[in-house]
């Protein structure tokens, strides 16, 4: 598969003609499901599309039934920028309904396979998007991540997630799942595709309020040959797998290799990360949900009276994980146990952010795995709790609001991709983007 930055020097005639190549290629590949649905009527650069970013007159589902048969009436904020960079959105990629998930099993249009193994999970929720990419059947993509959904996805199907700092890349348009942690970002094959990508996004929207409003772009300055200090955490790792532990000593290695500097550091036990991302998380889809009511968006199950329309569409229009989140979400923000719940989540999503702060006062990146395993079978996180359980290496940096990008280091003994994370300090994409291009040379993991 060409590369974006291949693809943006392509005359017109060769690119139409890639396109018609690779609905073809899609059409053969149809048993993966990557993608829900392909529109290639533009005339840029395609780029598979997350199915909750709006497209102007597209349909946006985000994987959801209670969304069937509603059309995007504007474009995201994204795709606005994409369009203005010769790019343009090429089909509507598999997800988890409404982003909640880790295997991309809860989509309404059914599982996407892992590209290296039929019978395995590509992760999630952007797993269609890392499916399409992994598999050869988009040259880049763009996902959303509100805990890890970028990056885990990317890492068990052995290509480049980047979740931005929050704030970078407006949320115009954007399906929203938890506003305080979701972020667009890029989903490609190398590193410096990604920063390309990164830097078409991001940048500033008066549109969207919590939009930091910066306008610096990495591309210009990348410098894998800068020596960084690197913290490794030999205490946090250690309730990954086998393989993920391997990965990252080869990880070191290579860091050391490319001279960089490592420094060990340890981090407090990500069992706390995980209560404070599910109840913030939670809390926020619960609110974010609440506007659909078969009134306003899609799909309507008519009911007797107004109450009833509601409990219908609702009933129906959900999926069985956004139903438990939302009573999850309308427990932790009731009277009585607000305070225990909700109000702790976010002192300890200051602890975490200190946490961070601190390490990032002697380094300049982090090395951490993304997820404990390789990417596991169908069914194996069926139990919800230890599906949320698997999110332990990606939920911090969401809610420390940091950037992060996972990257390919190896595959184990069955040929499955092993993905490690580098994760930066707050609005440091540059650092971020120069220290994983080294790494990526490095390893020489394509
Ligand atoms: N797996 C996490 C969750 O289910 C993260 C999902 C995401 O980043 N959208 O909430």
């Amino acid at each position: 598969m060409i590369t974006l930055k291949e693809a943006l020097n392509l005359s017109k005639e060769d690119l139409n003609k890639f396109k018609k190549e690779l609905k073809n290629k899609i059409e053969e590949n149809k048993e993966l499901n990557a993608y829900i649905d392909v529109n290639s009527q533009g005339d840029g650069v395609p780029i598979a599309i997350k199915d909750n970013i709006q497209v102007k007159e597209w349909s946006v589902t985000s994987g959801s039934k209670i969304l069937q048969g509603y059309i995007a009436p504007y474009n995201a904020t994204v795709i606005e920028k994409m369009l203005e960079a010769g790019l343009s959105p090429f089909g509507r990629v598999n997800m988890d309904e409404f982003a909640m998930g880790s295997t991309t099993e809860s989509s309404f249009y059914g599982k996407t396979q892992n590209p290296h193994a039929s019978e395995r999970v590509p992760g999630g929720s952007s797993g269609g998007s890392a499916a399409a990419v992994g598999a050869g059947l988009a040259i880049a993509a763009l996902g959303s991540d509100t805990g890890g959904s970028i990056r885990q996805p990317a890492a068990f199907c052995g290509i480049v997630g980047m979740k931005p700092t929050y704030g970078r890349v407006s949320r115009y348009g954007l399906g929203a799942y938890a506003s305080s942690l979701d972020q667009i970002g890029p989903m490609t094959q190398n590193v410096e595709d990604a920063a390309i990508l990164y830097d078409i996004i991001s940048g500033s929207d008066p549109k969207d309020s919590t939009n930091a409003m910066r306008d610096e772009k990495v591309t210009p300055n990348l410098d894998s040959t800068r020596k960084l200090r690197v913290a490794v955490l030999p205490k946090y790792i250690e309730n990954a797998s086998q393989d993920v532990k391997n990965a990252y000593a080869k990880a070191i290695e290579a860091l050391k290799n490319a001279g960089h500097e490592i420094v060990e550091k340890e981090m407090m036990d990500a069992k706390y990360d995980i209560s404070a991302y599910y109840i913030t998380a939670t809390a926020e889809a619960t609110t974010n949900l609440a506007r659909y009511d078969g009134i306003r968006y899609g799909n309507r199950v008519e009911g007797k009276n107004l109450e009833e329309t509601y409990y219908k569409t609702r009933s129906e229009g959900f999926g069985d994980e956004v139903k438990r989140r939302i009573l999850l979400g309308n427990f932790v923000l009731s009277s009585g146990y607000y305070e225990a719940y909700y109000v702790k989540a976010q002192k300890t999503r200051h602890i975490i952010k200190d946490e961070y702060a601190k390490i990032f006062e002697d380094v300049d990146l982090i090395l951490s795995p993304v997820a404990p395993t390789v990417a596991p079978k169908f069914g194996e996180l069926a139990n919800p709790m230890d599906m949320y359980l698997s999110d332990l290496y990606t939920i911090s940096v969401n809610l420390a609001g940091l950037p992060a990008l996972s990257l390919p280091i190896m595959k184990n003994s069955d040929g499955l991709p092993v993905g490690l994370q580098l994760i930066a300090s707050a609005y440091d994409e540059q650092t971020l983007f120069d220290g994983a291009l080294s790494l990526e040379r490095e390893v020489a993991y394509n």
